[in-house]
């Protein structure tokens, strides 16, 4: 997705809605961390190599939920309407995103070169 877009549900019940399936989705997903988890723990130091694609399979569940509309990666929230960010390509809760979309405005120089795009255009 190119496109800056933004959700926002206003109708109470679709908020509703919307804020169970994101928390069913969430802990579906910690439930397969847990059990990968447990899984990566069976193996004894010595055979770490066979764990690897149990810690791939963990970071890409990590990436995904990251990576999705069901809670701000900046502060966490799983209630909130949400605005895509098209520089990093990840979902924020509205309230961060202009909070560092105003930050980066008012400290232009702030990232590590001076040219560098504002992460929160
Ligand atoms: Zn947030």
């Amino acid at each position: 997705m190119d496109k800056k877009r933004t959700l926002i549900v206003k109708h109470p019940r679709l908020r509703f809605i919307r804020d169970t399936l994101r928390q069913a989705i969430i802990n579906a997903t910690y439930g397969q961390l847990k059990v990968i988890d447990r899984e990566i723990r069976k193996y004894p130091s010595d055979e770490e190599k066979n764990s690897i694609p149990l810690i791939r399979r963990e970071q890409d569940l990590r990436r995904a939920l990251d990576a999705s509309t069901c809670k701000c990666p900046a502060c966490g929230s799983k209630t909130s309407n949400m605005i895509f960010n098209t520089f990093d390509k990840a979902w924020y809760c509205i309230s961060c995103y202009e909070e560092k979309h105003e930050w980066y405005k008012t400290h232009p120089h702030s990232t590590e070169h001076p040219d560098a795009p504002n992460p929160f255009p």
